[in-house]
């Protein structure tokens, strides 16, 4: 700690008041471009700190002097990061293509053209132009989700009446659906689940607490690793409402367990005439192994086996915006749209139009055109091309860089042993630790998400869109030279 040879009240004195400060030409000026509110707090807030500093006997005469040479450069430098969006892009070298903390899907061009167009001007969200009346903001969707749902559904297995039909809703996420739909269907009722499907989804989704919230009363059946069908059979008495299935989005049980098939709990709630709904949480548009994932359910698989409503969410498997989606039975959607919770999570207009483009991508069979679809497609070799191609322009100097075997997960809750073979550049800096190499390619900008494993940092560009390559290559460099 500096000697304290002057009094903190000698050092007060010699700093400007605000108003001093602001009448410097420069601060004037940055005023005039960027609003005087925000250049007098900037100014408060830089003078607050240097008190505290003087309080806490931090700084001398000349710390404060020298402190006092650079003040105008310290309030510039804090307007201009106050001004700045807070929320911004990243580049995600994870390779995990669902990333909750990152925004899960990043959305379709198309889909951001029909944002800007619908949301800068009026629209006919809820408005029948042929009549001139009022109309529903459903009726946008509805109709795409019938194509994409509800003929292929009945050229299948009729599990039902074909004149039942398929209808869709759509909510704020997938825990808004969950809850729409035990609220509507059982409210001061009781809902079987397999207590091998009480999940909680990362940020916090648990079934059992969406269960109460939505005053259904959770029965638990079987055990954590072995459910059969007689189990959920035995539990139903005269307060059951429906049975729920729970799609286990983030762990795998393996080893001694039975759950049922989705055939058996459909004719079980069939039989006893109670709807079976199906959280599947990920809910691919169509069958994903034709891009080479496996093992996902599609939403019309389970239409097709039975199910009378799956939800699912917009912005996992389906690459579009964050919503959610009731699919299923149209009179017990009808129930849904009828109950007020709905109107309370409904989504916005921005959402429709993001949906509505998405889906058209499906509709037309344009599926690479949704960005999370497209990276769970690229292939190995490919991702190997450009991760060689990043390396070799890099001169080696302190850095080490290896491509390798690894593999890309889906994330976002699809299955966990949906992961994909890819290659990775596998860097190491010499003087750096793994994660100090991590956090330096943080502070890019755009920031580099990477991911650090086994002492390395390594980046996996199928999650890096290609015109990115670029900045990731002047990132490395930069540390390099450091
Ligand atoms: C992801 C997930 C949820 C939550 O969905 P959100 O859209 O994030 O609200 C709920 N259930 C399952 C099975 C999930 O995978």
């Amino acid at each position: 700690m500096p000697v304290k040879i002057d009094s903190s009240a000698d050092l007060y004195r010699k700093l400007p008041s605000v108003d001093e400060l602001q009448r410097s030409s420069e601060l004037a000026a940055l005023a005039t471009s960027e609003g005087q509110a925000a250049v007098t707090d900037a100014t408060r807030a830089v003078l607050g700190s240097l008190r505290q500093e003087i309080s806490d006997g931090r700084l001398d005469a000349n710390a404060v002097d020298l402190a006092l040479s650079g003040l105008e450069s310290a309030i510039i430098r804090r307007v201009r990061q106050s001004l700045k969006y807070s929320l911004r892009p990243v580049i995600n070298a994870t390779g995990v293509i669902l990333h909750t903390n990152l925004g899960r899907a990043p959305l379709p061009a198309s889909t951001l053209e029909h944002i800007r167009e619908t949301a800068a001007s009026y629209s006919n969200l809820e408005f029948d132009v042929a009549t001139g009346e009022r109309g529903k903001r459903d009726v946008h969707l509805d109709r795409l989700f019938r194509k994409l749902l509800d003929e292929s559904a009945s050229a299948g297995v009729p599990a039902r009446g074909p004149e039942a039909g398929i209808s869709t809703i759509v909510v704020n996420n997938n825990a808004a659906a969950v809850l729409l739909a035990l609220n509507t269907l059982a409210e001061g009722g009781e809902v079987i689940v397999s207590r091998g499907e009480l999940v909680e989804i990362g940020g916090s989704f648990r079934i059992p607490d969406v269960m109460s919230k939505s005053n259904a009363i959770l029965r638990e059946v079987g055990t954590t690793n072995r459910t059969r069908v007689g189990d959920y059979e035995k539990a139903i008495n005269d307060k059951t409402r429906l049975l729920l299935r729970v799609h286990r989005s983030n762990f795998q049980i393996t080893g001694f367990t039975e759950q049922p098939q989705i055939e058996e709990l459909v004719s079980l709630a069939h039989k006893r005439n109670l709807p079976l709904i199906e959280d599947l949480g990920s809910g691919a548009l169509f069958d994903l192994s034709s891009i080479g994932v496996n093992g996902e359910p599609s939403v019309l698989d389970s239409l097709r086996q039975g199910v009378d409503v799956v939800t699912y969410s917009g912005d996992k498997l389906l690459g579009g915006p964050q919503a959610g989606m009731l699919s299923g039975r149209s009179d017990l959607i009808a129930r849904m749209r009828a109950n007020s919770l709905f109107r309370a999570l409904r989504v916005d207009k921005l959402t429709y139009a993001a949906l509505e483009a998405t889906l058209l991508a499906y509709v037309k069979g344009e599926h690479d055109a949704i960005p999370a679809l497209r990276m769970m497609h690229l292939s190995k070799e490919e991702i190997g091309r450009r991760a060689e191609a990043v390396a070799e322009k890099i001169n080696p100097s302190q850095l080490s860089l290896e491509v390798i075997d690894g593999e890309s997960v889906i994330g976002g809750g699809a299955a966990p042993s949906a992961v994909l073979p890819t290659r990775l550049l596998a860097i190491a800096c010499e003087g750096l630790s793994a994660d100090e190499l991590s956090s330096s390619l943080r502070v890019a900008d755009p920031p580099i998400i990477a991911r650090v494993e086994d002492g390395r940092v390594l980046l996996d560009l199928r999650t890096v869109f290609p015109e990115q390559d670029e900045a990731i290559v002047k990132a490395l460099i930069e540390v390099a030279g450091k």
